[in-house]
This record gives structure tokens, C-alpha cells and sequence, in this order.
């Protein structure tokens, strides 16, 4: 453990790390919009700063510029504007939080913590980056740091939590979380960090084995084997609604009990959450109940999944 001397002088070399290196210059982080803030913090749950600051997030606010915008919106429309960026039950939940929140999102953990897809580190972070209330952060990057500044052995996310309690910068908290992101992010690497570069350096307890203290918890797989059918008209395909799970409202092509007598188009392997799956697309010649038929031109525009659009381009060949 650290001592209360040592802590408050390597919380203050954090700071002063951030203010030289940090990335103070993104969007999200230039203002207090609380709309603003929750948009990047469900855009970047699985997506990359760069893709999330140069194309999806001026998109969509263009689009919706502020809660009661989204609210207004259909699903298809907020599909739409969120194509490309997969996961799509993330637009969903923005929408639903939406018409639960207009005009603005509450300001306690407690209440955000009962809207769709909100959870303890996204509440949080709007509590601490939009709000600027004093609420200490935990996400992967931040688990990493302070797992190897205090030399935890796959620590339980709830002593992460009471680490991150206990190391919180009452005074700069907003601050002190947007460093300890991104330092585990530019600096404390999950290989190889730079530990030289770190203001933490002198007082880590884990910089020795930093790979020791940062081990993460083994996904277990399930394999899959998935089939499709692509059934065509001209320069239509049809799609259906689906009615449950994961893709819940989304377009999906027709899903087939087992492989198809007709054509095969091709095979790939896609992954998405637990699942790793090898998909059989086969061009077919029967229309299903409910089609929906969706112009090649407009697959960009349509509510699909990333594994309905990498189906969809072995018609291209
Ligand atoms: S000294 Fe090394 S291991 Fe420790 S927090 Fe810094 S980068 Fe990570």
C-alpha cells in the first residue's frame, strides 16, 4: 500500500503527466454537454477512439443534435445513422434512454444506473466526465494501471473499485480519471508498457512483472456453425425482421436449418461477444413469410449487422 504522502504525490505527478501528454483535444472531453459525453461513452464501448472521433460521432449528432432529437427518431433512422458501427443494440438503448430522459440525462448513479444499457462504469463516467462530480472511474484501461500500481493478482472488479476509491483525486477527479485512462492507454500497455515514461515509475509496486498484474480473465468460446439464404430479385434481396435476441428489429437474411441444396457463395468467420461463428451463405430461390426487400444500393443505409453486410458482399463475388 501506498502511504497517504506518497499517494498525493503521485496523484499530482498524474496530473502533471496529463497535462503534457494527455488527449485533452478530443471532442468529448472539450465540453460539458451531457448528451455529448453519453454518446462517445456508448460509441466507444466497442470502438476505436479514431473511428468514433472521425466519423461516427459528428455523424450521428449531426443528425441528432441533442436528446430530444434522438427521441423524436424512429429506430430504422437511428439504425441507419449508426451503420458501420455494429453492436447495434447499443443505437438501441441510446434511443430508449432517450425517450426515458429528454430533456437531459439525470445526475446521480443511482438513476442512470436504471436506464437501458447504462452501467456502473458508463454511469460513472457521466457522473465524473459530464457532470464533473467527484466519483472515481474504473474501465479496462484504468483496472490495468491501478492493478499494477498496487501489484494486484486478477483482482475482483469490486476491490478494483475500492482501489480506485481510495486512489481518487477529490479535488481533480475529473482530471485524475481522464489521466489514469489515458495512461493505461498510451503508457501502461497490456504488452510492453512504457514504464520509463510512467509517473508512476518510481512508486509502482507491480512495474517489475507488469504482465503478471495484468491477466485477464479467459474468454470461453462457443463455437457455432450458422446458414443463410440469400434469395434475390433483380436488384432486390429480401430480409426479415427479426423478433428476438441479440438482433432484435434488425434486417437479417434467412437463416437455414442446415446447408442448402442451391448455390454456396462462401464462408467466413465472424465473432461477436461469446460466440465464434463459421457462416454458410447459399444463394436460395424461395421467399420467406414477411420479406422485406431491400435495394443492393441501400444496404449501407439498412438496419444490419456486421455479419448480414460480410454475408451480403459474397454476392459481389
Ligand atoms: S510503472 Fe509501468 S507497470 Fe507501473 S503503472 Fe507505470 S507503466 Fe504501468
Amino acid at each position: 500500500m501506498l502511504s497517504t504522502k506518497q499517494r498525493n504525490g503521485v496523484q499530482q505527478n498524474l496530473l502533471a503527466w496529463y497535462e503534457k501528454e494527455g488527449r485533452d483535444h478530443l471532442p468529448w472531453r472539450q465540453t460539458d454537454n451531457i448528451y455529448h459525453v453519453y454518446l462517445s461513452e456508448i460509441m466507444l464501448q466497442q470502438t476505436q477512439v479514431s473511428r468514433v472521433m472521425d466519423e461516427y460521432y459528428p455523424r450521428f449528432l449531426k443528425r441528432f443534435p441533442d436528446l430530444k432529437a434522438l427521441s423524436e427518431a424512429t429506430l430504422e433512422e437511428v439504425f441507419s445513422c449508426w451503420s458501420g458501427l455494429g453492436y447495434y443494440r447499443r443505437a438501441k438503448n441510446l434511443h430508449a434512454t432517450s425517450q426515458l430522459t429528454t430533456p437531459t440525462l439525470p445526475d446521480t448513479m443511482k438513476e442512470l444506473l436504471e436506464l437501458p444499457g447504462i452501467g456502473k462504469y458508463t454511469a460513472s463516467a457521466i457522473c465524473s466526465f459530464g457532470y464533473n462530480q467527484s466519483v472515481s472511474v474504473v474501465d479496462t484501461n484504468i483496472a490495468r494501471v491501478l492493478g499494477r500500481l498496487y501489484a494486484k493478482e486478477t483482482p475482483k472488479d469490486k476491490e478494483l473499485w475500492e482501489i480506485a476509491d481510495s486512489f481518487l483525486n477529490h479535488v481533480e477527479a475529473r482530471s485524475h480519471n481522464l489521466a489514469l485512462m489515458d495512461l493505461g492507454s498510451m503508457i501502461c500497455t497490456p504488452k510492453n508498457p512504457t514504464c520509463k515514461s510512467c509517473p508512476f515509475e518510481e512508486e509502482c509496486l507491480g512495474k517489475n512483472e507488469p504482465e503478471l498484474y495484468s491477466q485477464k480473465k479467459k474468454t470461453l468460446y462457443i463455437d457455432k456453425t450458422l446458414y443463410y439464404g440469400i434469395f434475390q430479385r433483380d436488384d432486390k434481396v429480401a430480409m426479415y425482421r427479426s423478433e428476438s435476441g441479440m438482433y432484435k428489429d434488425m434486417l437479417e437474411l434467412k437463416e437455414l436449418d442446415a446447408k442448402a441444396e442451391g448455390e454456396l457463395l462462401g464462408t467466413f468467420k465472424h465473432a461477436y461477444t461469446k460466440y465464434r461463428l463459421e457462416v454458410y451463405v447459399y444463394k436460395i430461390d424461395m421467399e420467406g413469410d414477411k420479406a422485406v426487400w431491400i435495394d443492393k444500393e441501400k444496404f449501407a443505409e439498412a438496419p444490419i449487422s456486421s455479419l448480414t453486410t460480410k454475408a451480403l458482399g459474397l454476392l459481389n463475388g
